[in-house]
């Protein structure tokens, strides 16, 4: 009997995924029959899940074996009461090659001071100011996980000195590890860029308030890629008046699209990009789907399962 996947993805991903998902499972020799629309819930297997696609109540899927999220953060539909079988997260090598190289240009934008010579053509040959090597700037990462992990090693290889932060005490080759609030405190009074990458959790709401940003040295750079609460706006809105913090790239917001009238959009120290620092690519993130159905048939464990306890 063939495997039952309900795709209930991203609205207008289907025809992507319709062929990739297909590729995928052939290659995992399973014997699938991937679908986007079901009379029968009772059948289906797996979903292949997005939280603004079509499935909201899970009740209906009775025989339902995982969900299968092809977005990598969690928040805003892992405490969905309905939601009973495992839920698995995206972990897609694409999306993590993607923002490996988001934090990277962002980050030497900041090292290299590049915006001087970008907005300041003006006539004046400022030859005074070379740009600084990597090995004398430290740059601090908050969460060490699939994409905090993989940003950090790229840095690392590049040649800043890095150090980061995670709930767990990790150990790395070349990378300052740590943990707990004085992790904390010691990875920011350390990080003169800080890039964000903690998931949105009850624990990690407002990381960057005015008393953890004080402890950054004056004039740090902050990048946040991870969750837009991760920062208490007020507190970085001070920093940023006071040029306590110098400039900080936002590409995740409390309210998405961050309103046209909204502080950041003006402000001369903060760059806005769209919640577009990486994305889950349908070639790559299919394999991780077909791997897990394959090993969910196979009675194996699931990969990347959210800690419901944890919310992550
Ligand atoms: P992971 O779950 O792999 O990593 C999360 C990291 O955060 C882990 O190192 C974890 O610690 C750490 N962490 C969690 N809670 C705490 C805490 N209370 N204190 C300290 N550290 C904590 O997630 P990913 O790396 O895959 O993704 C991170 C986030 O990036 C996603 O949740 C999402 O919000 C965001 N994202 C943004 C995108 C964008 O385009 N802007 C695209 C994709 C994701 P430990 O290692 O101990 O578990």
């Amino acid at each position: 009997m063939s495997t039952k996947v309900l795709f209930a993805g991203s609205p207008g991903s289907w025809p992507v995924y319709k062929n990739t998902l297909s590729e995928s499972f052939d290659r995992t020799g399973l014997d699938v029959d991937l679908m986007a629309e079901t009379s029968d819930p009772t059948a289906v297997e797996y979903i292949v899940y997005a939280p603004n696609g079509l499935v909201k109540d899970f009740t209906p899927f009775t025989k339902l074996k995982a969900v299968l999220s092809t977005w990598a953060g969690v928040e805003s539909f892992q405490n969905n009461a309905t939601l009973t079988a495992p839920l698995a997260r995206m972990v897609d090598r694409g999306l993590s090659e993607g923002m490996r190289e988001w934090v990277l240009a962002h980050t030497m934008r900041y090292h290299m001071g590049i915006d001087l010579h970008i907005l300041g053509q003006d006539g004046i040959w400022r030859n005074d100011i070379v740009p600084p090597l990597a090995r004398n700037r430290t740059v601090g990462i908050l969460g060490l996980g699939e994409l905090g992990l993989g940003a950090a090693r790229v840095l690392q290889e590049v040649g800043f000195r890095v150090c980061g932060w995670s709930r767990r005490q990790k150990s790395e080759p070349r990378i300052e590890c740590f943990s707990g609030s004085d992790g904390l405190v010691e990875t920011l009074k350390q990080s003169e860029i800080v890039v964000l990458l903690l998931p949105l959790t009850s624990a990690t709401e407002n990381t960057l308030n005015a008393e953890m940003l004080a402890h950054l040295p004056k004039g740090a750079f902050i990048l946040n890629p991870g969750r837009g609460p991760l920062i208490d706006d007020e507190a970085l809105l001070a920093a940023l008046d006071s040029g306590h913090v110098a400039h900080a790239t936002l590409d995740v917001f409390r309210i998405e699209p961050l309103p046209v009238d909204h502080a950041y959009w003006a402000h001369p120290n903060v760059t806005v990009t769209p919640h577009i620092a990486s994305d889950t690519r349908a070639d790559t993130a299919s394999d991780t789907i077909a791997e897990n159905v394959r090993r969910g048939e196979a009675g194996l464990p699931f990969l990347h399962l959210v800690d419901r306890k944890e919310d992550y």
